[in-house]
């Protein structure tokens, strides 16, 4: 979970800066959705849908992926009404029927980007643009990889292409490019079968004619003005059928078979298909699980923070005391270093009725800085006992004067410090 928020954190914050608002959908839609927009001969409508039936025999799914969601969000909302561009972000889970394996799930989780109502080839370079830096941010490398497949009728001169060359060697390739040849012939480029990926290599590839579409050369210029560098991968075609243009897909050699971070591409017909106005738009889809998984890897610290003060009630009455005492540290943290924008402290509480003894080993094993320890004596006087977890000095203090004493003031104005310094350096702040 630490990794999934640093990821989302981090892409919220990148996203907004970049114009983009959230936008949630529902988890399921109905079936229909997705055959006429992902496209019923593709790998997710003909085998990895979950797909089950309401009380009125309506066909639901659950998601597979979220663009043709948000598309039909925009248009039921009229969210293009202004006929403006709409920039919009999404984070939730997705599920395919597929056979699990490593950065393979079942319940998987995307975040991504789309945006609609914008046709320049500049909005394709923004949003790659966008991608790299998320993974930039993150520390994370990936390769760019990009291609161009053109229109429905440059897409359909491919797939024959494709298939023309293939038939006469149909018998050497798997079963699943065998199905495929008819229905989606595309997708014989990207197979991952080792001996499909020779033949492709070698048989298919140098016979089919190379994307040199003005927009394709503008999509090489963006990015090379940009400074991001790329690849042109011929195979990279996309397994959703709603695609048209540039495509791009970002992959790691850190992850196993199962390389790919995130896709998209343009897909200025898909709006049209769900019955709104013709709408140029662009979008990608990165994989949560597969960037958390590089992120646990890398030598990030996940550990949750240490306390910094640890507070002890021993006995009914003081028990009560240490809650209030608690209670009263956290806002006082709260509002003198909250207020300056973020940094404070953790302050945990005793909830188990332990002895002193067994209780200061608890805090020890945390790391806490102090703990309080309030008792009988304490309650009566009010005072709590302060004791430095590290050298083991403890002190009496009152606890009217606890929040000015000099070690919650070194710690809020530590806390303010950090903040500063991070700013300075544009880091977030350790709670
Ligand atoms: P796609 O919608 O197939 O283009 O997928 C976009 C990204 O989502 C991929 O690059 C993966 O990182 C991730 N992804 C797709 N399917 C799965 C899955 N079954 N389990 C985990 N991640 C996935």
């Amino acid at each position: 979970m630490a990794a999934f928020e640093e990821i989302e954190g981090k892409a919220q914050e990148l996203f907004r800066s970049y114009g983009y608002t959230e936008i949630r959908t529902p988890i399921f839609e109905s079936k229909d959705l997705f055959v006429r927009s992902v496209g019923s001969d593709t790998d997710i409508v003909s085998k990895e849908m979950y797909v089950f039936k309401d009380k009125k025999g309506r066909e639901l799914t659950l998601r597979p992926e979220a663009t043709a969601s948000v598309v039909r969000a925009w248009l039921e909302n009229n969210l293009g009404a202004d006929g403006g561009v709409s920039r919009l972000f999404y984070i939730g889970p997705m599920f395919r029927h597929e056979r699990p394996q490593a950065g393979r799930y079942r319940q998987f989780h995307q975040l991504g980007c789309e945006i609609l109502g914008a046709g320049t080839i500049e909005a394709d370079v923004e949003l790659i643009d966008l991608t790299m830096r998320l993974l930039q941010t993150l520390a994370i490398d990936g390769q760019l990889k990009i291609n161009h497949i053109g229109g429905d009728e440059d897409k359909r001169r491919l797939a024959d292409a494709i298939r023309s060359q293939a038939a006469g060697m149909i018998d050497d390739f798997c079963s699943d490019c065998r199905d495929r040849l008819d229905r989606n012939a595309l997708r014989l480029l990207d197979c991952k079968n080792p001996k499909c990926r020779t033949l492709v290599e070698e048989r298919i590839l140098p016979s089919l004619p190379q994307s040199d579409s003005p927009e394709f050369v503008q999509l090489k210029k963006g990015l090379t003005e940009l400074q991001i560098p790329f690849l042109v991968e011929p195979r990279l075609v996309r397994g959703l059928d709603y695609y048209t243009g540039t495509v791009f897909e970002v992959t790691s050699d850190m992850l196993g078979a199962q390389d790919a971070l995130l896709g998209g591409g343009r897909y200025d017909n898909l709006v049209s298909e769900l019955g709104g106005p013709s709408t140029p738009a662009v979008g990608f889809a990165l994989g949560l699980d597969r960037l958390a998984t590089l992120l646990i890897e890398s030598d990030r610290d996940y550990r949750p923070h240490a306390p910094f003060f640890f507070v002890i009630g021993l006995g009914e009455a003081p028990r009560i005391k240490a809650s209030r005492f608690a209670q009263l540290m956290r806002r006082a943290f709260e509002t003198r270093t909250l207020s300056e924008g973020g940094a404070h402290r953790r302050i945990d509480l005793e909830l188990q009725g332990r002895s002193l003894r067994s209780a200061l080993k608890q805090a020890d094993k945390l790391e806490s800085q102090y703990a309080v320890i309030i008792g009988d004596e304490e309650l009566e006087r009010g005072t709590v006992v302060l004791r430095d977890m590290t050298g083991g000095n403890q002190v009496d203090v009152e606890i009217g004067e606890m929040s000015e004493h000099s070690v919650i003031r070194a710690a809020i104005d530590d806390g303010i410090r950090e903040l500063v310094e991070a700013r300075k350096t544009g880091q977030t702040v350790k709670e």
